[in-house]
């Protein structure tokens, strides 16, 4: 299923799937996070599509949890054959507990702890991306404590623009992330020698958020020039991985190109140097566009003449972060469509802080007690999620048709205080 036939309007009120918005408010509240699982399914095909189409069969994709790791949403991927891409020792238990397997994860990230890593290979995961030198003797340490040899790719940057947010943007020299390219040979003579790490490829990622597959190419190319150069040194490399970072269309002007086009471009882009086992770790492009946040239109507050006009929701930066965090641009409408005149609001939440925005200059005929849907926040937005003003954090549904699967209860805020003690 697409977005459009996921998230739809029927006689002017917005429907997931089967069910309205206003009903999933009127059920369960608001702030509220609904994803479609015909729309986090249709993007997963998508994907496949892209797979099946190429000339190369093979490919795993690895779900990045960190875009949305909410067990119902992990279990769905998990059934429908998903790998996954952690950060975190935490991801790693997420990923266990929505029934998916150690031996199709991918272990990420620039911090990895002892902790984390004795987990990880006590748990059996199938590659560590490695991003320094001390990182691979820590790895390599940990290992021969449990008398295992550690599977690695080494995550090279290939120091391509991405041409994305200054935040999202990884594969460039200066970056905290991965091995500088000029680095990646001798670090891989450094790994290939430690007796406890059995280097198995040549990982990359060159950010988020990105609408162009040019990029992606060049990257693509850097890696596989690295790999020639490898192979040579007598170090045979059985997988290259990709990354993420394909964007998607949030409607205010870049779109990437159909993701099954995307993924048989580099596909076989890649192919044509040689059959290769490609992984990739795709995140937002899998869940962004499947999710909406409900949230309810609290107070209307009219501007001086010639000011701002704002329309006050019960949903804040704590909720959702992008706007605060990266001045991401979300959709919003109105749940029901009205009689009248539309209005220019900001849009904001009551989180004391000016940075706490989910829209500004937007159009909305609405009402007080109204319900607006913030389009396109099924990745790193619940996930981001705080509570930031000691508010509970939003509940979370996943829509099936005309059924609804409660995946994240609402927050207490006699949750929140159990977890503290005043002073004896
Ligand atoms: C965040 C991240 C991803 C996913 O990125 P998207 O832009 O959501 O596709 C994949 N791999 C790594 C290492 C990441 O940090």
């Amino acid at each position: 299923m697409t977005q459009q036939e996921a998230i739809h309007r029927r006689n002017g009120a917005l429907h997931i799937e089967g069910v309205s918005a206003a009903s999933l408010a009127e059920t369960h509240s608001t702030p509220l996070y609904v994803y479609s699982l015909g729309a986090l399914t249709g993007a997963w095909d998508a994907w496949m599509a892209g797979v099946a189409a190429s000339a190369n069969p093979n490919v795993k994709v690895h779900v990045a949890v960190k875009a949305n790791s909410n067990l119902g949403v992990l279990s769905l991927f998990a059934r429908l054959g998903a790998g996954f891409d952690i950060v975190s020792g935490g991801e790693l238990r997420r990923v266990l507990a929505a029934g998916g397997k150690a031996s199709d994860v991918v272990f990420s990230g620039v911090g990895k702890t002892d902790a984390e890593m004795s987990e990880a290979l006590q748990a059996g995961v199938k590659c560590f991306n490695v991003e320094s030198i001390p990182e691979l003797s820590r790895l390599n340490q940990a290992a021969s404590e449990l008398g295992l040899k550690a599977p690695v790719a080494l995550r090279i940057n290939p120091d391509v623009d991405a041409h994305t947010h200054a935040y999202n943007t990884t594969g460039k020299k200066g970056n905290k992330f991965g091995i500088d390219y000029g680095d990646a040979r001798a670090a891989y003579a450094v790994a290939a020698k430690m007796g406890n790490l059995q280097v198995c490829g040549v990982d990359c990622h060159i950010g988020s958020g990105i609408t162009d597959t040019a990029p992606f190419i060049a990257a693509a190319d850097r890696v596989l020039d690295l790999v020639d150069i490898l192979e040579a040194d007598g170090i045979p490399i059985a997988h290259i991985d990709l990354g993420g970072g394909l964007g998607i269309d949030y409607g205010e002007g870049d779109a990437p190109p159909p993701t099954p086009e995307f993924v048989k471009t580099i596909l076989n882009h890649v192919h044509r140097r040689g059959p290769r086992n490609v992984w990739f770790e795709p995140g937002r492009s899998l869940t962004a566009a499947a999710g909406v946040l409900l949230t309810k239109v609290e107070y209307l507050k009219p501007g001086p003449v010639g000011g701002k006009n704002f329309c006050i929701v019960d949903a804040a930066m704590n909720d959702l972060a992008r706007p605060a965090v990266y001045g991401a641009f979300h959709r919003i409408e109105a749940a029901q469509d009205r009689a009248g005149e539309a209005e220019v609001y900001d849009v904001v939440g009551p989180v004391c802080e000016s940075g706490d925005w989910l829209g500004r200059a937007r159009e909305l005929n609405v009402q007080v007690g109204d319900l607006l849907a913030v389009r396109d926040t099924g990745a790193y937005s619940f996930v981001m999620s705080s509570n930031y003003n000691t508010r509970p954090r939003a509940m979370e549904v996943i829509v099936d048709g005309d059924t609804v699967h409660v995946v994240r209860k609402r927050e207490t805020v006699q949750q929140l205080l159990a977890m503290e003690s005043v002073l004896p």
